[in-house]
């Protein structure tokens, strides 16, 4: 229990308005968008400055206390979840743009500023910000540069740590230090690149130089529509073998289709297979050849339906349903688990056959949205929190699902992080060699671990049942 002239000394700082520590309201931030796993902090302080910041940190730091930073909670592996860390350092008063240099395409802004906002901030120039994660409406930058987020379109413009030219950090001892800057190419070790994914590991990010790009000056959208998983597969490497490099391509299955269409009613056949959106963008003057070869593709391989959107209001519309596809889960059970693994790209018709008996074996139902240029999937677990045997399948699926994508080649997480999701999974793709120089990587900056303990690292003989018994589970 933290002492009262603790958290008296944290009003002192921010104000009482901004800490949060009755316990009704703290359960408020007992978990992130991964719901399986829960656990309050006992205090929640949103100090509004970097100076702020630093004061709690010291004092947090003199009185030997653990903390998790938080941005918006939209994250999907726990990873502000509070693991030993009675305080939580939220961000979302920290959401000033300090700084915009449209001539030099660049812009400071604080850690708690919404992803949109920046695009929003700078669409009348022609500029954007251009990681954009399905959930850029709400989560922050601080978030994003933690989680080294990627979104739809990162297939050709990249995921976060190619859009970040420096980051303000404070470190858990309170030290304050610049890294980076808005110059490219700094000479030295690139500490801005070791800070984006980090997690949040190495201390609280506080303020962001972002890399902002041109508006592309125009954009196509097209709608293909298969009967199987596997021909929509075969368009999208058709589509990379013929040298195109869309802007996005993502894919949704039978079961997200259906939701979404329910949901949003944009035009999707809800018998599809498989549908796939492929966006291309670029010079005006070479994109209708390239949709026409894209489109020649899509019926090569089999699809029933292509459609290319006529306007901009058709195109958003598609869009906005694949980026609320989450949302519309919602109406297929009271629960789901967001998984985030990586195959290679031809190992997609393979990993889906996989996760089709894996869902069945644990008599699960489970939809798959993909950024499938990226490889990258997400089996949507539908489930009841209420129903303890459903939440341990579940839990067993995902671990399966995640073995297979290792199995096949990819990885345990595109884009999401490991957090406390996926601690037990680390040593599938890292000996403990490689896990003992990340650990000793994370003491140069957090030597007392002092930030987010619990994430990323597995204690020595720890699973995923060792783990449970330590926090309150969803059931
Ligand atoms: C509907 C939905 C769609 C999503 N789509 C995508 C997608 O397309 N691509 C993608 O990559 N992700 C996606 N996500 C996951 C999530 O939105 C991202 O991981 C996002 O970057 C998290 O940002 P946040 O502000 O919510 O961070 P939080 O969830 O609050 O925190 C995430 C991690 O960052 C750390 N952190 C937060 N702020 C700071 C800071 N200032 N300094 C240091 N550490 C910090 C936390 O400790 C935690 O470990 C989606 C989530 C949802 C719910």
């Amino acid at each position: 229990m933290l002492a009262a002239r603790i958290v008296g000394a944290l009003r002192a700082i921010v104000g009482d308005d901004a800490v949060i520590a009755r316990p009704s309201e703290v359960k408020v931030y007992e978990c992130d968008g991964y719901t399986l796993e829960k656990s309050a902090p006992e205090v929640v302080v949103l100090p509004r400055s970097t100076d702020e910041v630093v004061r709690i940190v010291r004092l947090l730091h003199a009185e030997d206390l653990a903390f998790v930073p938080r941005g918006a909670g939209t994250g999907l592996s726990g990873g502000c979840l509070p693991i030993n860390a009675p305080v939580m350092i939220g961000t979302s008063r920290m959401n000033r743009i300090v700084e915009l240099d449209c001539d030099n395409r660049r812009a400071v802004v604080e850690a708690g500023v919404i992803n949109l906002s920046v695009t929003n901030a700078v669409r009348d120039r022609g500029l954007c910000y251009a990681p954009d994660p399905s959930s850029q409406q709400a989560c922050t930058i601080g978030g994003n540069v933690a989680e080294n987020s990627g979104g739809p379109h990162t297939l050709k413009y990249g995921v976060t740590t190619n859009h970040v030219l420096g980051v303000e950090l404070v470190l858990p001892s309170g030290e304050v230090v610049q890294l980076g800057g808005a110059v490219e190419d700094i000479p030295g070790y690139d500490l801005t690149g070791l800070v984006v994914g980090a997690e949040g590991t190495f201390g609280i990010v506080t303020q962001v130089i972002l890399r902002l790009v041109r508006q592309p000056e125009a954009c196509k959208t097209l709608l293909a529509v298969f009967d199987s998983v596997d021909d929509a597969t075969a368009a999208v490497s058709g589509i990379i073998a013929a040298g195109m490099i869309p802007a996005a391509m993502e894919m949704m299955d039978q079961v997200i289709v259906a939701a979404v269409e329910a949901a949003f009613h944009a035009g999707f056949p809800t018998d599809a297979g498989a549908v796939l959106l492929i966006e291309l963008d670029g010079l005006e003057a070479g994109l209708d050849p390239q949709m026409q070869r894209a489109v020649e593709i899509c019926r090569t391989t089999r699809s029933r339906v292509v459609r290319v959107a006529a306007d901009n209001v058709e195109r958003a519309a598609l869009w906005r349903s694949r980026k609320r596809a989450f949302g519309a889960v919602g109406r297929l059970a009271p629960n789901y688990c967001t998984q985030d693994g990586v195959v290679p790209r031809t190992k997609l018709p393979e990993i889906m056959r996989r996760i089709t008996a894996i869902g069945q074996r644990h008599q699960l139902r489970i939809g798959n949205v993909f950024h499938a240029g990226d490889g990258n999937i997400h089996p949507i677990l539908l489930f009841d929190e209420r129903n303890a045997d459903e939440v341990r399948r579940v839990l067993d699926a995902g671990a399966e699902i995640l073995a297979a994508c290792v199995e096949l080649g990819g990885s345990i997480t595109g884009e999401h992080g490991i957090g406390i999701e996926k601690i037990a999974q680390m040593p599938l793709l890292f000996s403990p060699a490689d896990l003992l120089v990340m650990s000793q990587l994370r003491q140069v900056f957090d030597p007392e671990r002092h930030c987010n303990p619990g994430k990323i690292f597995p204690t020595p003989g720890s699973c995923v049942e060792t783990r449970r018994p330590h926090r309150q589970a969803a059931a």
